[in-house]
Protein backbone atom coordinates (compact mmCIF):
# COMPACT_ATOMS: atom_id res chain seq x y z
CA UNK A 1 0.00 0.00 0.00
CA UNK A 2 0.79 3.72 -0.68
CA UNK A 3 2.28 5.15 2.22
CA UNK A 4 1.41 8.84 0.08
CA UNK A 5 4.52 10.50 2.02
CA UNK A 6 7.04 11.23 -0.46
CA UNK A 7 8.62 13.17 1.76
CA UNK A 8 12.16 12.41 1.95
CA UNK A 9 12.94 12.60 5.81
CA UNK A 10 16.38 11.11 5.73
CA UNK A 11 18.00 13.62 3.79
CA UNK A 12 16.47 16.19 6.03
CA UNK A 13 18.27 18.24 8.69
CA UNK A 14 15.55 20.45 9.76
CA UNK A 15 17.26 23.45 8.79
CA UNK A 16 14.10 25.48 7.86
CA UNK A 17 15.39 26.91 4.96
CA UNK A 18 12.08 26.23 2.90
CA UNK A 19 9.99 28.19 5.46
CA UNK A 20 12.37 31.09 5.55
CA UNK A 21 12.21 31.42 1.78
CA UNK A 22 8.47 30.28 1.31
CA UNK A 23 7.12 33.94 -0.07
CA UNK A 24 4.47 33.53 1.94
CA UNK A 25 5.46 32.79 5.19
CA UNK A 26 8.57 34.26 4.74
CA UNK A 27 9.65 33.31 8.51
CA UNK A 28 13.06 34.52 10.76
CA UNK A 29 15.03 31.12 10.32
CA UNK A 30 14.79 29.98 13.69
CA UNK A 31 11.05 29.84 13.38
CA UNK A 32 10.97 28.71 10.48
CA UNK A 33 13.37 25.11 12.04
CA UNK A 34 10.67 25.33 14.68
CA UNK A 35 7.81 25.36 13.13
CA UNK A 36 9.17 22.91 10.02
CA UNK A 37 9.61 20.44 13.20
CA UNK A 38 6.06 20.59 13.68
CA UNK A 39 5.41 19.52 10.51
CA UNK A 40 7.59 16.92 10.69
CA UNK A 41 6.12 15.58 14.44
CA UNK A 42 2.57 16.12 12.65
CA UNK A 43 1.93 18.71 15.38
CA UNK A 44 -0.48 21.52 14.81
CA UNK A 45 0.92 24.83 12.99
CA UNK A 46 0.22 27.69 11.35
CA UNK A 47 2.26 26.58 7.92
CA UNK A 48 -0.64 24.46 7.52
CA UNK A 49 -3.40 26.96 6.96
CA UNK A 50 -1.48 29.95 5.73
CA UNK A 51 0.34 27.92 2.80
CA UNK A 52 -1.05 28.43 -0.68
CA UNK A 53 0.36 24.88 -2.19
CA UNK A 54 2.55 27.21 -4.62
CA UNK A 55 5.33 24.31 -4.30
CA UNK A 56 8.27 26.68 -4.45
CA UNK A 57 9.89 25.03 -0.96
CA UNK A 58 10.78 21.73 -2.60
CA UNK A 59 12.91 24.56 -5.00
CA UNK A 60 14.80 26.01 -1.98
CA UNK A 61 15.58 23.02 -0.19
CA UNK A 62 19.23 22.33 -0.30
CA UNK A 63 18.94 18.70 0.34
CA UNK A 64 15.91 18.14 -2.31
CA UNK A 65 13.83 16.33 0.30
CA UNK A 66 10.72 18.09 -1.10
CA UNK A 67 8.76 19.69 1.96
CA UNK A 68 6.22 20.72 -0.38
CA UNK A 69 5.13 16.67 -0.02
CA UNK A 70 5.17 16.69 3.43
CA UNK A 71 2.85 19.70 3.69
CA UNK A 72 0.21 17.70 1.37
CA UNK A 73 0.68 14.54 3.33
CA UNK A 74 -0.29 16.73 6.79
CA UNK A 75 -3.43 18.07 4.61
CA UNK A 76 -3.81 14.57 3.86
CA UNK A 77 -4.40 13.01 7.62
CA UNK A 78 -6.27 16.59 8.17
CA UNK A 79 -8.52 15.13 5.61
CA UNK A 80 -9.15 12.18 6.72
CA UNK A 81 -10.15 13.48 9.86
CA UNK A 82 -11.93 15.93 8.71
CA UNK A 83 -13.17 15.88 5.18
CA UNK A 84 -13.51 18.77 2.98
CA UNK A 85 -15.80 22.19 3.12
CA UNK A 86 -18.53 20.81 0.85
CA UNK A 87 -18.41 24.10 -1.60
CA UNK A 88 -14.83 22.39 -2.23
CA UNK A 89 -16.97 19.74 -4.47
CA UNK A 90 -18.63 21.37 -7.18
CA UNK A 91 -14.77 22.86 -8.33
CA UNK A 92 -12.92 19.47 -7.88
CA UNK A 93 -12.84 17.21 -11.31
CA UNK A 94 -15.03 14.08 -11.13
CA UNK A 95 -17.70 14.94 -9.29
CA UNK A 96 -20.39 15.63 -11.46
CA UNK A 97 -22.37 17.91 -12.02
CA UNK A 98 -19.64 20.15 -11.23
CA UNK A 99 -18.43 23.81 -11.83
CA UNK A 100 -17.02 22.19 -15.39
CA UNK A 101 -20.46 20.80 -16.43
CA UNK A 102 -22.18 23.68 -15.61
CA UNK A 103 -19.70 26.39 -17.56
CA UNK A 104 -20.21 24.14 -20.65
CA UNK A 105 -23.40 25.22 -20.57
CA UNK A 106 -22.99 28.79 -21.07
CA UNK A 107 -20.43 28.37 -23.42
CA UNK A 108 -20.74 30.40 -26.58
CA UNK A 109 -22.25 27.61 -29.31
CA UNK A 110 -18.65 27.56 -31.29
CA UNK A 111 -16.67 26.66 -28.14
CA UNK A 112 -19.73 24.11 -27.54
CA UNK A 113 -18.92 21.97 -30.99
CA UNK A 114 -14.92 22.65 -30.23
CA UNK A 115 -15.57 21.00 -26.57
CA UNK A 116 -17.84 18.29 -28.25
CA UNK A 117 -15.24 17.36 -30.84
CA UNK A 118 -12.30 16.94 -28.57
CA UNK A 119 -14.44 14.89 -26.44
CA UNK A 120 -14.16 11.82 -28.64
CA UNK A 121 -11.87 9.56 -27.39
CA UNK A 122 -10.70 7.24 -30.42
CA UNK A 123 -7.53 5.62 -30.67
CA UNK A 124 -4.85 7.97 -31.61
CA UNK A 125 -1.33 8.15 -31.54
CA UNK A 126 -0.37 11.87 -31.00
CA UNK A 127 -2.32 14.04 -29.66
CA UNK A 128 -2.91 17.77 -28.50
CA UNK A 129 -4.73 17.07 -24.36
CA UNK A 130 -6.34 20.04 -23.88
CA UNK A 131 -6.95 19.39 -20.12
CA UNK A 132 -9.87 21.01 -18.13
CA UNK A 133 -8.19 24.19 -18.38
CA UNK A 134 -7.98 24.66 -21.77
CA UNK A 135 -11.14 23.09 -22.43
CA UNK A 136 -12.67 26.06 -20.42
CA UNK A 137 -10.75 28.21 -22.54
CA UNK A 138 -11.03 26.09 -26.18
CA UNK A 139 -11.41 30.04 -28.18
CA UNK A 140 -7.69 29.54 -27.55
CA UNK A 141 -7.41 26.87 -30.13
CA UNK A 142 -9.02 29.25 -32.81
CA UNK A 143 -6.26 29.59 -34.79
CA UNK A 144 -3.74 28.22 -37.12
CA UNK A 145 -1.57 27.20 -34.84
CA UNK A 146 -3.66 23.91 -34.47
CA UNK A 147 -3.80 23.31 -38.36
CA UNK A 148 -3.41 19.43 -38.67
CA UNK A 149 -3.43 18.95 -34.77
CA UNK A 150 -5.69 16.30 -33.08
CA UNK A 151 -7.33 17.27 -30.11
CA UNK A 152 -8.47 14.75 -27.46
CA UNK A 153 -9.57 15.22 -24.28
CA UNK A 154 -12.60 15.92 -22.21
CA UNK A 155 -13.20 16.35 -18.23
CA UNK A 156 -13.43 12.48 -18.16
CA UNK A 157 -10.10 12.13 -18.93
CA UNK A 158 -9.07 14.92 -16.66
CA UNK A 159 -5.64 14.71 -15.34
CA UNK A 160 -7.11 15.22 -11.74
CA UNK A 161 -4.29 18.06 -10.60
CA UNK A 162 -6.62 19.94 -8.26
CA UNK A 163 -7.14 17.11 -5.78
CA UNK A 164 -2.87 16.64 -5.38
CA UNK A 165 -3.05 20.21 -4.71
CA UNK A 166 -4.90 20.08 -1.52
CA UNK A 167 -3.82 16.93 -0.34
CA UNK A 168 -6.08 14.68 -1.36
CA UNK A 169 -4.08 11.70 -1.91
CA UNK A 170 -6.10 8.87 -1.95
CA UNK A 171 -8.17 10.23 -4.54
CA UNK A 172 -4.88 10.88 -6.46
CA UNK A 173 -3.76 7.45 -6.37
CA UNK A 174 -7.17 6.64 -7.69
CA UNK A 175 -6.94 8.86 -10.64
CA UNK A 176 -3.39 7.60 -11.19
CA UNK A 177 -4.95 4.21 -11.77
CA UNK A 178 -7.79 5.38 -13.76
CA UNK A 179 -5.70 7.57 -16.20
CA UNK A 180 -2.77 4.63 -16.65
CA UNK A 181 -5.66 2.15 -17.75
CA UNK A 182 -7.72 4.52 -20.08
CA UNK A 183 -4.33 5.70 -21.61
CA UNK A 184 -2.85 2.03 -22.15
CA UNK A 185 -6.43 1.72 -23.97
CA UNK A 186 -6.48 4.81 -26.09
CA UNK A 187 -2.72 3.83 -27.29
CA UNK A 188 -1.51 7.20 -26.98
CA UNK A 189 2.34 7.61 -27.66
CA UNK A 190 2.86 11.56 -28.18
CA UNK A 191 0.78 13.66 -26.00
CA UNK A 192 1.10 17.61 -26.11
CA UNK A 193 -0.10 19.42 -22.88
CA UNK A 194 -0.82 22.94 -22.96
CA UNK A 195 -0.60 23.36 -19.31
CA UNK A 196 1.94 22.40 -17.32
CA UNK A 197 -0.42 21.06 -14.74
CA UNK A 198 -1.11 17.66 -16.55
CA UNK A 199 2.48 17.70 -17.86
CA UNK A 200 3.93 16.96 -14.34
CA UNK A 201 1.13 14.99 -13.05
CA UNK A 202 2.22 12.50 -15.70
CA UNK A 203 5.28 12.53 -15.27
CA UNK A 204 6.53 13.01 -11.89
CA UNK A 205 3.26 13.08 -9.51
CA UNK A 206 1.53 9.83 -10.95
CA UNK A 207 4.24 7.40 -10.73
CA UNK A 208 4.80 8.06 -7.31
CA UNK A 209 1.24 6.67 -6.51
CA UNK A 210 2.47 3.40 -9.50
CA UNK A 211 1.07 4.41 -12.28
CA UNK A 212 2.91 4.31 -15.68
CA UNK A 213 2.33 6.05 -18.46
CA UNK A 214 3.93 4.90 -21.24
CA UNK A 215 3.88 7.61 -23.74
CA UNK A 216 5.79 10.78 -24.68
CA UNK A 217 4.82 14.16 -22.83
CA UNK A 218 5.45 17.64 -24.38
CA UNK A 219 4.85 20.72 -22.47
CA UNK A 220 3.37 23.22 -25.06
CA UNK A 221 5.99 25.96 -24.40
CA UNK A 222 8.38 23.23 -25.93
CA UNK A 223 6.05 22.57 -29.11
CA UNK A 224 5.22 26.10 -29.74
CA UNK A 225 9.43 26.65 -29.29
CA UNK A 226 10.21 23.60 -31.53
CA UNK A 227 8.12 24.43 -34.22
CA UNK A 228 9.23 27.86 -34.34
CA UNK A 229 13.09 27.40 -33.86
CA UNK A 230 12.33 24.79 -37.32
CA UNK A 231 10.86 28.13 -38.96
CA UNK A 232 7.23 25.72 -38.90
CA UNK A 233 5.65 29.01 -37.46
CA UNK A 234 5.89 32.21 -39.67
CA UNK A 235 6.26 35.58 -37.50
CA UNK A 236 4.81 38.18 -39.34
CA UNK A 237 5.92 41.01 -37.13
CA UNK A 238 7.80 41.53 -33.83
CA UNK A 239 5.15 42.73 -30.98
CA UNK A 240 7.16 45.34 -29.76
CA UNK A 241 5.56 45.38 -26.04
CA UNK A 242 6.12 45.43 -22.98
CA UNK A 243 4.45 42.74 -20.42
CA UNK A 244 5.05 40.88 -17.53
CA UNK A 245 5.13 37.32 -17.24
CA UNK A 246 3.35 35.15 -14.28
CA UNK A 247 5.26 32.20 -13.62
CA UNK A 248 2.99 29.33 -13.41
CA UNK A 249 3.49 26.76 -9.89
CA UNK A 250 3.55 23.69 -11.61
CA UNK A 251 6.63 25.03 -13.51
CA UNK A 252 8.55 24.62 -10.43
CA UNK A 253 8.88 21.05 -10.71
CA UNK A 254 11.06 21.37 -13.68
CA UNK A 255 13.82 23.80 -12.23
CA UNK A 256 14.88 26.78 -14.28
CA UNK A 257 13.67 25.10 -17.97
CA UNK A 258 9.84 26.72 -17.99
CA UNK A 259 11.12 29.96 -16.62
CA UNK A 260 13.30 30.77 -19.35
CA UNK A 261 11.92 28.67 -22.22
CA UNK A 262 8.62 30.92 -21.66
CA UNK A 263 11.20 34.23 -21.61
CA UNK A 264 13.18 33.17 -24.77
CA UNK A 265 9.52 32.44 -26.65
CA UNK A 266 8.29 36.07 -25.57
CA UNK A 267 11.93 37.18 -26.76
CA UNK A 268 11.32 35.80 -30.08
CA UNK A 269 7.72 37.23 -30.35
CA UNK A 270 9.38 41.10 -29.71
CA UNK A 271 8.35 41.05 -26.53
CA UNK A 272 10.80 42.80 -23.29
CA UNK A 273 9.77 40.98 -20.20
CA UNK A 274 9.41 43.56 -16.52
CA UNK A 275 9.57 41.11 -13.58
CA UNK A 276 6.94 41.37 -10.98
CA UNK A 277 8.43 41.25 -7.19
CA UNK A 278 7.88 38.08 -6.94
CA UNK A 279 9.03 35.65 -10.25
CA UNK A 280 10.55 32.21 -11.26
CA UNK A 281 11.13 29.81 -8.56
CA UNK A 282 9.70 32.70 -5.82
CA UNK A 283 6.47 33.36 -7.87
CA UNK A 284 3.28 33.51 -5.76
CA UNK A 285 0.65 31.02 -7.03
CA UNK A 286 -2.33 32.97 -9.07
CA UNK A 287 -4.71 32.01 -6.25
CA UNK A 288 -6.64 29.00 -7.66
CA UNK A 289 -4.11 26.75 -4.80
CA UNK A 290 -4.94 28.85 -2.12
CA UNK A 291 -7.83 27.14 -0.86
CA UNK A 292 -5.14 24.19 0.16
CA UNK A 293 -4.77 25.32 3.45
CA UNK A 294 -7.28 27.57 4.76
CA UNK A 295 -10.45 25.62 3.01
CA UNK A 296 -11.79 29.69 3.10
CA UNK A 297 -12.81 30.75 -0.99
CA UNK A 298 -11.75 34.26 0.11
CA UNK A 299 -8.58 33.27 0.14
CA UNK A 300 -8.79 32.64 -3.64
CA UNK A 301 -9.50 35.89 -4.35
CA UNK A 302 -7.51 37.52 -2.00
CA UNK A 303 -4.71 35.58 -3.58
CA UNK A 304 -5.53 36.52 -6.94
CA UNK A 305 -5.70 40.07 -6.06
CA UNK A 306 -2.01 40.13 -4.22
CA UNK A 307 -0.88 38.43 -7.64
CA UNK A 308 -2.48 40.90 -10.12
CA UNK A 309 -1.66 43.59 -8.09
CA UNK A 310 1.73 42.65 -8.14
CA UNK A 311 1.47 42.58 -11.99
CA UNK A 312 -0.38 46.29 -12.83
CA UNK A 313 3.10 47.39 -10.44
CA UNK A 314 5.54 46.65 -13.26
CA UNK A 315 3.34 48.91 -15.45
CA UNK A 316 4.17 46.61 -18.25
CA UNK A 317 1.19 46.63 -21.20
CA UNK A 318 0.28 43.57 -20.17
CA UNK A 319 0.27 40.52 -18.21
CA UNK A 320 1.77 37.09 -20.02
CA UNK A 321 0.75 33.52 -18.54
CA UNK A 322 1.01 30.16 -19.80
CA UNK A 323 -1.84 28.32 -17.90
CA UNK A 324 -5.43 28.55 -18.64
CA UNK A 325 -5.83 28.29 -14.81
CA UNK A 326 -4.24 31.08 -14.37
CA UNK A 327 -5.32 32.74 -17.02
CA UNK A 328 -8.86 32.67 -15.50
CA UNK A 329 -8.58 33.51 -11.82
CA UNK A 330 -6.11 36.37 -12.82
CA UNK A 331 -9.00 37.59 -14.93
CA UNK A 332 -11.31 37.58 -11.95
CA UNK A 333 -8.63 39.69 -10.53
CA UNK A 334 -8.66 41.71 -13.22
CA UNK A 335 -12.54 42.00 -13.01
CA UNK A 336 -12.86 42.90 -8.94
CA UNK A 337 -10.35 45.30 -8.73
CA UNK A 338 -11.26 46.97 -12.07
CA UNK A 339 -7.51 46.42 -13.23
CA UNK A 340 -6.27 48.46 -16.49
CA UNK A 341 -3.55 45.49 -17.44
CA UNK A 342 -4.88 43.44 -19.92
CA UNK A 343 -4.10 39.75 -19.55
CA UNK A 344 -2.65 37.50 -22.35
CA UNK A 345 -2.14 33.74 -22.66
CA UNK A 346 0.97 32.82 -24.51
CA UNK A 347 -0.78 31.13 -27.49
CA UNK A 348 -2.52 34.53 -27.82
CA UNK A 349 0.71 36.00 -27.98
CA UNK A 350 1.78 34.10 -31.23
CA UNK A 351 -1.19 34.28 -32.51
CA UNK A 352 -0.49 38.18 -32.80
CA UNK A 353 2.66 37.76 -33.98
CA UNK A 354 1.75 35.37 -36.74
CA UNK A 355 -1.30 38.01 -38.20
CA UNK A 356 -4.27 36.55 -36.34
CA UNK A 357 -6.34 38.66 -34.22
CA UNK A 358 -7.15 36.12 -30.89
CA UNK A 359 -10.60 35.83 -29.85
CA UNK A 360 -9.42 37.11 -26.65
CA UNK A 361 -12.41 36.10 -24.50
CA UNK A 362 -10.91 36.32 -20.92
CA UNK A 363 -12.81 38.81 -19.28
CA UNK A 364 -16.28 37.46 -20.13
CA UNK A 365 -15.11 33.82 -19.42
CA UNK A 366 -14.22 34.57 -16.03
CA UNK A 367 -17.31 36.82 -15.52
CA UNK A 368 -19.26 33.83 -16.03
CA UNK A 369 -16.93 31.47 -14.05
CA UNK A 370 -17.32 34.15 -11.23
CA UNK A 371 -20.78 34.17 -11.04
CA UNK A 372 -21.27 30.35 -10.99
CA UNK A 373 -19.01 30.05 -8.67
CA UNK A 374 -21.00 32.75 -6.02
CA UNK A 375 -24.18 30.93 -7.23
CA UNK A 376 -22.67 27.26 -5.78
CA UNK A 377 -21.13 29.27 -2.91
CA UNK A 378 -24.68 31.10 -1.64
CA UNK A 379 -26.33 27.43 -2.18
CA UNK A 380 -24.57 25.42 0.15
CA UNK A 381 -23.94 25.46 3.95
CA UNK A 382 -20.54 26.21 4.89
CA UNK A 383 -20.43 23.90 7.74
CA UNK A 384 -21.69 20.55 5.60
CA UNK A 385 -18.20 18.78 5.09
CA UNK A 386 -18.16 15.71 2.19
CA UNK A 387 -15.24 12.58 1.64
CA UNK A 388 -14.83 11.81 -1.98
CA UNK A 389 -16.26 8.69 -3.32
CA UNK A 390 -14.37 6.09 -4.99
CA UNK A 391 -13.11 6.97 -8.59
CA UNK A 392 -12.32 4.67 -10.95
CA UNK A 393 -12.20 4.01 -14.72
CA UNK A 394 -15.26 0.97 -16.40
CA UNK A 395 -14.39 -0.16 -19.64
CA UNK A 396 -17.51 0.50 -21.60
CA UNK A 397 -16.30 -0.92 -25.27
S1 LIG B 1 4.06 25.39 -0.92
FE1 LIG B 1 4.54 27.59 -1.22
S2 LIG B 1 3.32 28.63 0.32
FE2 LIG B 1 3.41 26.48 0.91
S3 LIG B 1 5.16 26.37 2.34
FE3 LIG B 1 5.91 25.82 0.30
S4 LIG B 1 6.69 27.76 -0.52
FE4 LIG B 1 5.36 28.28 1.19
S1 LIG C 1 12.99 20.13 3.88
FE1 LIG C 1 14.99 20.90 3.17
S2 LIG C 1 14.93 23.11 3.47
FE2 LIG C 1 13.24 22.23 4.67
S3 LIG C 1 14.08 21.89 6.69
FE3 LIG C 1 14.42 19.98 5.58
S4 LIG C 1 16.46 20.17 4.66
FE4 LIG C 1 15.85 22.22 5.30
Amino acid sequence: MTSYNFFDRESCDLCGLCLNQCPIMEMPIDQARTEFKKLVNGEETEVLTKCTSCMSCNNFCPHYSRPYELILYRWYKRYQEKGLPRAAKFFLPYQFPNFGSALLEHLPEDEKKTVESWANLEKNKEVFYPGCNMIFLSYLSFSKLFENVTFMGSQELCCGEPWYRIGVLETSEQIAKKLEKQFRNLGVKRMITPCLAGCNMYKNVYPRFGAKFDFEIIPMLDWLWERIDQGKLKLKSKLNRTVTLHDNCEAKPFGNKYFDLSRQILQILGVKVVEMEHNRDKALCCGMAAFAGSHRVEDILNAAARRYREAEDTGASALALYCGGCQWVLSIAKILSQGKTPIFHVLELVQMAIGEKPAHRNVERAQKIFEIAMAEAARVDPQERFWAEEIEWKNEE
